[in-house]
């Protein structure tokens, strides 16, 4: 068979190299001019950056044995470090209530245990609902603690209200503490800071675009192609499949994976999809990032991989430090 790729990041590059690897012929079609998507690194003048810190992590044996053994790839295993920046103090990143009643001013620590009690009791007899991220985390640390950092933070990020935003997320993201954990750390608190979640990732010396790098390598080693420069303006259906049309020329292939946008890959497809699904495509939002890279000529202190900023007197979300992630890359911090 021959198939089209649309799309040169990730998903696109795996999915290429898995076909070109089971003997398909090939073609990626990209519309920048380098490949890797999000999960590209920048490279300038002795400097790296991604766009945001990205750490590979997964439980997945396989996937980490093949994403180990692609071209070029040398992986570090680092310690996540991370913490929060709130009322002018650093908090440990994943939550821990301990360290939270620890570093916390007084008054405001003791209003965060009255109401995550006042929650444990009220959820007794009124359990909240459990579908959106604000239902699931007030349950599960009460009024204090939410509107001090979970929903400020998670409003900034998304840009939505958190009673819009999926339980699902939530989840995956925080560590809920357990009752009995915290009363005994509230009458016998421990000396040293256990951190509940450490946790290690792999990174690619060179910067996490090392793994797109990789994977293209092999596509290419593969006998598959990689059009860079190259949009479609349309996609048609054929006899034997597809043809795609882009600036300079078209080709036809058997199967199309698509990896872009939704809305982009529907408005190729025209006439060919019925209206609601084009008016389904349009409704989706999007949520803009710009990444503010400050490049220094002398080293930054903080060890952290990056830092969560959740008050609205930071522009920013979130700040990294690269040469935390790989130290032989010029020093430099990523806001966005
Ligand atoms: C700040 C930030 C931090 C992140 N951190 C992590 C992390 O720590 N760990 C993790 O696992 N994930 C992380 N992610 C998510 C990860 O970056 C993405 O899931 C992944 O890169 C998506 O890959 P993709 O191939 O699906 O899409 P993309 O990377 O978006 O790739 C799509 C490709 O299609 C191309 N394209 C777009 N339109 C067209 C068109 N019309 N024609 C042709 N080509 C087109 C684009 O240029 C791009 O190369 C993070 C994301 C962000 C933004």
């Amino acid at each position: 068979m021959k198939v089209a790729v649309l799309g040169a990041g990730l998903a696109g590059l795996s999915a290429a190299e898995e076909l070109a690897r089971r003997g398909h012929e090939v073609v990626v079609l990209e519309k920048e001019s380098f490949h890797g998507g999000l999960a590209t690194t920048v490279k300038r003048n002795g400097f790296e950056y991604d766009l945001g810190p990205h750490r590979f992590h997964t439980s997945n044996r396989e996937i980490l044995d093949f994403v180990k053994k692609l071209p070029g790839i040398d992986f570090l295993e680092l310690n996540r470090v991370s913490r929060i920046r709130l009322l002018d103090r650093y908090f440990d990143y994943p939550l821990a209530f301990d360290n939270v009643l620890s570093t916390m001013p007084l008054h405001k620590g003791i209003g965060m245990m009255l109401s995550f009690l006042l929650e444990k009791v009220r959820g007794l007899f009124v359990p909240r609902e459990q579908e959106s991220f604000e239902g699931w985390v007030l349950s599960r640390f009460g009024r204090g603690l939410y509107e001090l950092y979970l929903a400020p933070y998670n409003e900034k990020l998304w840009g939505i209200k958190p009673s819009q935003l999926s339980a699902d997320w939530a989840s995956q993201r925080i560590t809920v503490p357990s009752l009995a954990g915290l009363i005994k750390e509230t009458i016998a608190p421990s000396r040293e800071t256990v951190r509940s979640l450490v946790s290690t990732f792999h990174y690619p010396r060179g910067g996490i675009g090392e793994i797109c790098h990789g994977l293209a390598s092999a596509v290419t080693e593969l006998g598959g192609s990689i059009f860079f420069s190259t949009e479609p303006t349309a996609l048609q259906k054929t006899a034997g499949g597809w043809r795609i049309d882009f600036e300079n020329g078209h080709i036809l292939c058997n199967k199309i994976i698509n990896t872009i946008p939704v809305n982009e890959y529907t408005r190729l497809l025209g006439d060919i999809l019925p209206p609601e699904v084009h008016q389904a495509a349009s409704d989706l939002k999007f949520r803009a990032l710009v990444f503010l890279t400050i490049l220094l000529d002398s080293d930054v202190t903080p060890t952290d991989h990056w830092i969560y900023t959740s008050e609205d007197r930071y522009l920013f979300n979130r700040l990294s430090i690269s040469r935390n992630f790989d130290s032989d890359v010029r020093s430099q911090v990523v806001f966005e």
